[in-house]
């Protein structure tokens, strides 16, 4: 079923916009099944998790580091990480960069935009935000790129307030793309999941992360 699953959604998918495959509780062998239907794009949520996987999974897969990260759990994905969507602090993006250093790598990361009415969803605002990108400190930092903004919609069935989100944060989007210098460069904005991805693409998504609509429903084990 995964590559069917894959195929369907790939082809709702336009081009120019990037499938993550989210992979958080599924077993290698399910992530296996979706590289041989040749997805190289793959999500998780928690750090150690992610790297367990990646050892055990071919080398040319890309990781996404998709969750709320803890700045103590960087050191364990700052080696291989292709691209990490919550970054949500200064603090966060100094120890990205001082581990990334120790790689002798530059590690690309997406500012996590709180658009959500929730206020359990982490993120910063939009002010925060121009005020991080703008900051003499940022340009110190060498081994890091910002390279867009990631963002969850609200979980409701509201479609009209799910597209306001993701409308607020194409705008601010495209606002912040002239801001470019040696570790900024805005060209991915991540949004959409598995209930809303054909929303957030209609908005001008071109990076959406789904992990029920690939892999089937996740089973948390407490
Ligand atoms: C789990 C998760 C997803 C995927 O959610 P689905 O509804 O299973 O598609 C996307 N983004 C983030 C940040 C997630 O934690």
């Amino acid at each position: 079923m995964i590559k069917e699953n894959l195929q369907k959604i790939k082809s709702k998918i336009p081009k120019g916009v990037k499938l993550v495959a989210v992979t958080k509780t599924k077993p290698i062998a399910d992530i296996m099944e979706a590289y041989n239907a040749g997805q190289r794009d793959f999500g998780e949520n928690k750090v150690q998790e992610m790297e367990r996987k990646a050892a055990a999974l071919p080398k040319d897969i890309r990781w996404h580091m998709i969750g709320h990260v803890q700045r103590n759990k960087v050191k364990y994905m700052a080696g291989f990480v292709n691209l990490i969507h919550g970054v949500d602090s200064f603090k966060l993006l100094k120890e990205i960069n001082k581990q990334a250093a120790k790689h002798d790598r530059v590690i690309n990361c997406l500012l996590q935009a709180h658009i959500a009415q929730e206020s359990t969803k982490f993120g910063l605002d939009f002010n925060e935000i121009d005020t991080l990108i703008k900051s003499k400190e940022l340009a110190d930092l060498k081994h890091i790129k910002i390279i867009g903004l990631m963002g969850m919609a609200t979980f409701t069935d509201d479609e009209a307030q799910v597209i306001k989100e993701f409308h607020s944060l194409r705008d601010f989007y495209e606002s912040m793309k002239e801001c470019t210098s040696a570790n900024v460069n805005m060209k991915i904005l991540s949004m959409g999941m598995s209930g809303d991805y054909e929303l957030a693409i209609q908005e001008g998504s071109n990076m959406v992360r789904i992990g029920t609509a690939i892999f089937g429903n996740r089973n948390y084990i407490a």
